[in-house]
């Protein structure tokens, strides 16, 4: 773990502008991951200590067999690293940095002993990139499906947790990246079980770009927690079950409603290309839709702008306004000139 100087080093080395060198500062109080243990692995429970000046996050994360991950499909690595990643960005999506993990796996006895094994090798390959620390968990048969649960401990500046209910009418709203290929690579899959042509139109690398986002996806924990250390952020939610229906969530939390600017959603290259190929697709309503994204959305003031993308730029991602809160509720897109209502639907995990 670099120390808090090293960090702001590093920012400063990659921004350049008086802006970000004041973000830095605030960046740089990044919490030590896994310095406070003081009962780890192995024992009853585990024991740490929360640092002074930092309050905890605490979330978990049910993952089933069937219905958020096929053994066909995944291999036991990507069940065990997006089983950890979706626990690890809700951490992310409350502006915090995770430090601990404990996982509880229940196995079918028909499974080899290898499974357990290289399932643990991906939850330890994402919680090593992170500087996460595996502190308990525990194991059982299954008499059915494959079970996972992660349970994420972050921390967060004292106070400065992004919660959903603070959007207020006038906030532009972002969010991280480009959607659409987590749907994309899902219908690949489906497809590819009825028959190959879909999987035939589309050129090699949408396919494994689309499919990989899909099972694999990456939290964006440097982008979350700059934002959360920011705190310029009014509100802010990971897209888990699409677009359309994490903004609703923030709308509900914050009382107000939302227009979206169709040109300015962010869809994947990968989408556009499989298009193109001549996949039946509407890019826009995949975006809108696309769940298991786990990029951010977020809402600020106008005038921080220019400063929340300068810093997101900073962490290697990408920002992108979409529209504005306003106080008229429901959710709106104004597309060509016309403004319609988006039926929010919600999504069901479907394997
Ligand atoms: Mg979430």
């Amino acid at each position: 773990m670099p120390s808090e100087s090293e960090i702001i080093a590093w920012i400063r080395d990659r921004a350049g502008s008086d802006r970000i060198r004041k973000l830095s500062r605030m960046i740089g109080l990044k919490p030590q991951a896994g310095s406070g243990v003081v009962v780890g692995l192995g024992d009853d429970a585990a024991a740490f200590r929360a640092t002074s000046g930092f309050d905890l996050l605490v979330c978990s994360d049910l993952s089933v067999e069937g219905v958020h991950f096929r053994t066909d499909w995944s291999s036991p690595e990507q069940i065990g690293y997006k089983g950890l990643a979706v626990t690890v960005s809700d951490v992310a999506a409350m502006g915090g940095h995770p430090i601990y993990a404990l996982l509880n796996l229940a196995l079918p006895k028909d499974k080899p002993e290898d499974f357990f094994k290289m399932l643990f090798s991906g939850i330890f390959e994402l919680a090593d990139k992170l500087g996460l620390r595996v502190i308990g968990g525990d194991t059982s048969s299954s008499p059915g499906p494959v079970f996972l649960d992660s349970m994420v401990i972050g921390e967060c500046l004292e106070g400065a947790a992004v919660t959903r209910s603070g959007a207020k009418a006038g906030d532009l709203i972002f969010v991280t990246g480009t959607l659409g290929a987590s749907a994309l690579g899902l219908r690949l899959l489906q497809q590819s079980l009825v028959s190959s042509a879909e999987n035939d139109k589309v050129p090699t690398w949408v396919r494994d770009h689309a499919i990989a986002r899909h099972l694999k996806p990456e939290p964006l924990v440097n982008a979350g927690h700059a934002i959360g250390a920011a705190g310029l952020a009014t509100s802010m939610i990971d897209i888990s079950d699409g677009l359309s229906t994490d903004l609703s969530h923030i709308l509900t939390e914050s009382g107000q409603g939302a227009m979206l600017l169709a040109e300015a959603i962010p869809i994947s290259e990968g989408v556009l290309a499989a298009r193109d190929a001549g996949i039946e697709i509407d890019p826009l309503a995949l975006a809108l839709s696309s769940g298991e994204e786990y990029e951010l959305l977020f809402t600020a003031r106008p005038e921080n702008r220019a400063l929340l993308e300068d810093l997101v730029d900073s962490v290697g991602s990408r920002a992108s306004c979409i529209g504005e809160i306003v106080a008229d509720h429901g959710l709106k897109l104004h597309r060509d000139g016309v403004t319609e209502e988006i039926r929010v639907t919600g999504y069901e995990h479907s394997m």
